[in-house]
């Protein structure tokens, strides 16, 4: 087995954090050394050059990736990323997380991921379109509904995995929706699925509020509180305004009577005391793209942002934000990982040693790939479920998951982190003994 000083990088990056996570566990586990040796790497990976038409008439070479970290459980799942900086070890950490979250849940599914090195912010809608379906053309046998089904993940929606599902279809040659889950509503999307990772992450924040005496009100949809009554109102910062940042915020503010005092995107944050409608900024960011200047703001940085006295900090935008050099100055008392990995190892021990309760990415996104799931059992049934049917069904499964880790380690004194991996990794392991690999 390889030595760890081999295989780590100099600078952490997502694939160890998540190695460093499954070695921790593993040793206290009893896991051998060989199975956690095929437990560090990714069982299979595809590289791919995509030659995309751009408008101007010239040819663009982009560099794609999807990573089938373990098939154990099921077909591999998660998503697809658009992003300039990203490469192909942050994608093998992502594809691990991603087995980890589904096993932690109970899912019939293994974990992948997948990403494109490009920039959507400076591409037409064309251009995306053709990469997007250049991306599933050169990906066409290595994926399937019982292979691996792809979905939304960092600047990739619903329109792109249309796209996405039409272009495998031509690919068959007949109807596979279910091949790609966050699908529009019209081919097989499901209901809610486009706020499952803010709502499901905010289930886990009303988890842990209780369990920290910290007042957090729920409200139905339509039932938002007076408006004066909110002198005590939990305050909560949020990194990141993409699909998930926006529905926290705005889930935080109508369902959980928050006061959002901080918001985000990658050109900067913004900030207000008496705290923000989430709805009108996003009208503000729309016209002029950026938040920088939403009126009644006070421009901070997204640094600012992530060490504001807050109840609930909610990271929902890149991993690897809270790492050794600010975690000191982060006094937020609960850190809920609405972003994959947004702490580095040692940012957590940081955060760990000033008692701030941290609510881990695979358990606190699993919403995600769970409203995924539910899609992917409509599409086969050629059902159609109601939203507050798949929005119960995901509190139920969640909450239940919640207080499953929480116990574990309160009952051997561990981090949630490690309490849910642990979880996660027997029943990985569990199922690959059942297969008879191990
Ligand atoms: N991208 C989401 C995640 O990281 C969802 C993945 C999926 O639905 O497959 O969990």
């Amino acid at each position: 087995m390889e030595n760890d000083h081999d295989i780590f990088s100099a600078e952490e990056n997502l694939y160890d954090s998540v190695r460093k996570n499954i070695c921790t566990c593993a040793t206290d586990m009893e896991i051998t050394p060989d199975i956690e040796g095929f437990l560090k790497k990714p069982m299979r990976e595809l590289h791919v050059s995509l030659p995309v038409r751009m408008d101007d008439g010239t040819i663009k070479t982009f560099q794609g990736f999807r990573v089938q970290y373990n098939n154990a459980r099921g077909p591999t799942k998660g998503g697809i990323r658009y992003h300039p900086d990203e490469n192909a070890d942050t994608i093998r950490g992502l594809a691990a997380i991603m087995a980890m979250k589904c096993a932690l849940n109970e899912l019939p599914l293994g974990g992948a991921k997948g990403g494109i090195i490009c920039n959507p912010k400076e591409m037409s809608d064309g251009e995306v379109e053709r990469m997007s379906r250049a991306y599933i053309q050169a990906l066409g046998p290595f994926i399937g509904p019982d292979i691996d089904i792809p979905a939304p993940d960092v600047y990739t929606d619903s329109r792109i995995m249309g796209w996405m599902a039409d272009e495998y279809c031509k690919y068959r040659g007949s109807s596979h929706f279910e091949v790609i889950t966050g699908k529009p509503l019209s081919i097989g999307g499901s209901e809610g699925r486009s706020t499952a990772t803010a709502r499901g992450g905010w289930f886990t924040v009303r988890e842990a509020a209780k369990e920290m005496g910290l007042e957090l009100k729920e409200f139905s949809a339509g039932h938002l509180p007076d408006q004066n009554s909110g002198t005590k109102k939990p305050l909560a910062a949020v990194q990141g305004f993409g699909n998930v940042g926006y529905n926290a915020a705005l889930i935080g503010k109508e369902s959980y009577d928050c006061r959002i005092v901080a918001l985000s995107d990658s050109r900067g944050a913004i900030y207000n005391e008496e705290g923000f409608d989430p709805r009108p900024v996003m009208k503000f960011k729309k016209e002029n793209k950026t938040l920088t200047g939403y009126p009644g703001s006070e421009s901070i940085s997204n640094k600012e942002l992530l060490e504001l006295e807050v109840d609930i900090l909610i990271p929902a935008a890149l991993e690897h934000v809270i790492t050794n050099e600010n975690a000191g100055n982060v006094r937020a008392k609960i850190v809920a990982e609405f972003a994959n990995g947004p702490v580095t190892t040692d940012g957590e021990e940081i955060l760990l040693e000033k008692n701030i309760h941290i609510i881990p990415d695979i358990l606190c996104n699993g919403g995600g790939v769970i409203v995924s799931y539910y899609e992917m059992v409509q599409n086969l049934n050629m059902d159609h479920w109601d939203e507050n049917f798949v929005n119960k069904r995901l509190d139920g499964k969640m909450t239940k998951t919640y207080h499953k880790v929480l116990a574990s380690s309160k009952l051997h004194s561990i981090s949630m982190r490690k309490a849910a991996y642990t979880m996660a990794l027997n029943k990985l392991v569990e199922s690959m003994a059942a297969r008879g690999w191990i």
